[in-house]
């Protein structure tokens, strides 16, 4: 399935190939997901080839990358300031869009957010949820069954 995505202010228009329409979408709880595209608490992550990523708009993207140790402080605490994380997170720096993750020690695989996808998306069969542990306390979550599968980290 080819994804069409782009940033809201229209700079950055991407598309890449899906693994497949009906991966699990991941929703990632971290602080990270949080604070950087989740304003319901979690950001959800798409399974794509990094391989068949085609941008326009390049230079209006800007790449993120956290600088700790560990992916969640405490409430309140300030991002320690460890070594940069592998994962890089980019962004349209005109307008804050948040538009993939990618990480080069899996380097094939892209992590489109789908808030950036313009393609009309299936509801996924299954849903993971992950990095649990690091939810915001005023996050509810859908309770865990056969079809949402519930982890404190990564799975
Ligand atoms: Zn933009
Ligand atoms: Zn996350």
């Amino acid at each position: 399935m080819k994804l069409e995505g782009s940033c809201h202010c229209g700079a950055v228009h991407f598309t890449d190939e899906a693994e497949t329409p009906y991966a699990p979408y991941m929703r990632c709880y971290c602080s990270v997901c949080r604070k950087t595209a989740g304003g319901g608490g979690y950001a959800i992550n798409l399974f794509a080839k990094a391989k068949t990523l085609k941008v326009t708009g390049k230079n209006h993207i800007s790449v993120y990358r956290v600088r700790a140790d560990r992916v969640a402080p405490e409430p309140g605490e300030p991002t320690p300031k460890g070594k940069l994380s592998e994962a890089r997170r980019s962004f349209c720096r005109d307008c804050g869009s948040t538009l993939w993750v990618h990480d080069p020690r899996c380097p094939d695989l892209l992590h489109p957010f789908a808030s950036a996808i313009d393609t009309r998306l299936p509801k996924p069969r299954r849903r993971k949820y992950i990095f649990l542990a690091d939810k915001a306390p005023w996050v509810e979550v859908p309770p865990a069954g056969p079809h949402d599968l519930h982890f404190k980290t990564y799975p």
